[in-house]
């Protein structure tokens, strides 16, 4: 969940008066930054992927599967690892926001070869085993987007009852002891959110309306019903009120080094348009709070979760105390590109802090940029530590980071960090996460490979922002990569001159299955693009095959062949013995979904309408020898 800083909280008071303090510094921290590095070129491609987990505690005797808080203990072993020897590791361990949560990434981010490719899977399936070696004999750990009863009744291991009426999320259902206490941040911006906002954070998801789920459907939330949870809680949805329902989900990031700042800029740009596309085909979290919801993705979700905009600032009040109406969380797809070819298609007005704005030119920086980065000062610091007030912003970037790591976007702009090798990269952010290595290391290898095509081939796969954010909307409905049709430009590789002057019509909708497997005539495909740009490389036989196994994953979850990870997810629970078309996940079907993806991961049991045929890859933990000395091809 971004930069860890170690130290004492401030108070949300104490913090809420330095908000003009940190802003000030994390510009002009920025401005330093940017004067050093702007000119920083010929870094090579390096790139890295983020998987979280969740432990899971199964009771094989009262049939219960729960989260198991153990996440802090066992990150203290596994971070001994790197402290003793922190050249020599395969896997580096994070701490995120769950106390059931642990961010896994590989020891050293890839290079740009294609050997690579024949290390993701294992590098990840070396890391699911490095941490399953530290748990109990009935923990496990699984890559899943949302565990079912999150926030139900019974969720925990060891058991926890929520305090509505004190702590950090004061929540009818999540208690504190879930949140991630061995570093304060977790806990302070739970807090400071909720105290910013200033009321509890609101989630209504649209419940799935099966034949014996009540209409209007409205729950009676007990002894613990309060005004404010009355008020807040929809019909026909699922309330949630607490940051854990979202930030408490994991998923799937990745990193890419750019060789310089415009091509980092570039990469931003296009792959801004697929952060919807791949949203809606990796969708992976339909259950929320013990129920079946109406929707296959997390992401609104996690937006809601940590939505700290004052009333004046969502329009309910006229503006006196705060400075900006704002449209979105804070947490939210992204609201301008930054290429100049992005700019005609900056299509929603954006509201940014003027004053910063000018700041940020009179010190050279391009309006793109600099409207990018006085949006994201919009937002006021939500976690600020007392030894990290004052700073030398020659020297240090944390109040940048501190404004930068709170904007929660599909994509992020990534500067260099200071004295560092490391250059300007960008953070591909929308992805759910699946449960097995083979169908996460198919994603990551995707998402690269896609990289090199758009950059070699120069596609052009822009489409207005305001488009953008209508297939966000659409890539989290139900089932929404065979339902749904996504705005996409339908010319991605002739120049936009070109297209301009044939009078062409620029995007138009299409359904996944034509995005990624093209269209007759109209439309290439983004797969047959990877294809016949890999089709120029001299391959060997078993980087292709990887490769090809990847590829075939996403072909056939594109076209509808392979069911999403929610669409499979929805069947298992319908059509369990003790479901009754409630929309409810009892504890058993919740255990018996569970161990079966156990048991799917641990390949004891095939699932081909969710992974195909081939459900890993040959690849290995090292490049053999002989391989990587034959093989040399940069991607
Ligand atoms: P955050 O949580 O802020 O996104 P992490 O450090 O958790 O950052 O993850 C960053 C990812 O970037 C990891 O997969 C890592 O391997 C990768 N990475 C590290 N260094 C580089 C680099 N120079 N270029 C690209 N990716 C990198
Ligand atoms: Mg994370
Ligand atoms: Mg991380
Ligand atoms: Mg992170
Ligand atoms: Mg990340």
């Amino acid at each position: 969940m971004g930069l860890l800083s170690e130290g004492s909280p401030l108070t949300w008071e104490e913090t809420k008066n330095l908000a003009d303090h940190v802003r000030k510094h994390g510009i002009i921290q920025f401005i330093n930054l940017y004067k050093r590095l702007k000119e920083r070129q010929g870094d090579l491609l390096k790139w890295g992927d983020e998987v979280e987990y969740m432990l899971i505690k199964f009771d094989d005797e009262a049939k219960t599967a729960k989260l198991s808080l153990r996440a802090p203990e066992i990150l203290r072993t596994l971070n001994e690892k790197e402290q003793n020897d922190p050249d020599n590791i395969k896997s580096l361990w994070r701490p995120e926001y769950g106390a059931y949560m642990l961010e896994g990434t590989p020891g050293e981010p890839y290079g740009g070869l294609l050997v690579h490719f024949n290390v993701v899977e294992a590098n990840m399936r070396y890391r699911r085993q490095e941490a399953s070696k530290l748990l109990g004999p009935n923990e496990v750990l699984m890559s899943i987007t949302n565990f079912p009863r999150t926030g139900a009744h019974d969720f925990t291991d060891p058991p926890t009852q929520p305090t509505p009426n004190s702590g950090a999320s004061r929540s009818l259902f999540f208690p504190d002891e879930a949140i991630y206490l061995g570093h304060p941040r977790f806990k302070t911006l739970t807090r400071n959110i909720r105290q910013r906002r200033g009321e509890k954070v609101v989630i209504n998801i649209p419940i799935y309306k099966d034949k014996n789920v009540p209409s209007p459907f409205k729950e009676d939330f007990g002894t613990l019903a309060n005004d404010e949870s009355s008020s807040a809680a929809k019909e026909d949805h699922i309330y949630m009120d607490a940051m854990g329902f979202g930030m408490g989900c994991c998923c799937l990031q990745l990193t890419f080094q750019a060789c310089n700042i415009e091509e980092a800029r570039t990469l931003y740009d296009q792959l801004t348009p697929l952060c919807p596309i791949m949203l809606a085909l990796t969708a992976a979290s339909p259950f929320y709070r013990g129920y079946i919801s109406d929707v296959d993705c997390r992401w609104n979700v996690i937006s809601c979760s940590v939505d700290c905009r004052t009333e004046e600032e969502r329009g309910l009040k006229p503006l006196k105390e705060n400075k900006f109406r704002i449209n979105k969380s804070r947490y939210d797809s992204i609201d301008s590109y930054l290429s100049e070819q992005g700019e005609k298609y900056n299509d929603v007005p954006l509201i940014y802090d003027d004053e910063i704005y000018k700041q940020l030119t009179d010190n050279g920086i391009d309006k793109l940029l600099a409207q990018h980065i006085a949006h994201l000062f919009i937002r006021d610091t939500v976690s600020l530590f007392s030894e990290k007030v004052h700073q030398n912003d020659l020297e240090n970037t944390d109040h940048f980071e501190n404004i930068q790591s709170t904007n929660w976007q599909t994509m992020r702009f990534k500067p260099p960090p200071p004295n560092s090798s490391i250059g300007w990269r960008v953070e591909f952010r929308p992805c759910e996460v699946q449960i097995t290595d083979f169908e996460n290391a198919a994603i990551v290898c995707f998402i690269v490979l896609l990289t090199r095509v758009i950059l070699s081939y120069k596609l052009n796969l822009l489409t207005p922002i305001s488009k953008v954010d209508k297939n966000m909307a659409r890539a989290q409905k139900r089932n929404a990569v065979i339902a749904e049709k996504f705005w996409f430009r339908q010319d991605i590789t002739s120049d936009v001159k070109k297209q301009e002057d044939d009078g062409q019509v620029e995007y138009t909708e299409f359904t996944i299955n034509e995005i990624i497997n093209g269209k007759d005539g109209v439309f290439p495909g983004l797969i047959p693009l990877v294809n016949s740009y890999l089709a120029s490389m001299d391959i060997d036989a078993d980087t292709h095959c990887t490769i090809q196994a990847y590829m075939k994953l996403i072909q056939k979850r594109a076209s509808g062949e392979l069911l999403t990870t929610a669409s499979w997810l929805r069947k298992e629970v319908i059509s369990h013995p003790e479901y009754k078309n409630d929309s409810v996940i009892t504890q058993r079907i919740n255990y018996d979904l569970l161990k079966k993806i156990q048991k799917i991961v641990a390949n004891e049991i095939s699932c081909p309408e969710l992974l195909g045929t081939c459900i890993s890859s040959k690849t290995n933990e090292t490049i053999p020898a002989a391989v990587a000395k034959a093989e040399k091809v940069p991607i």
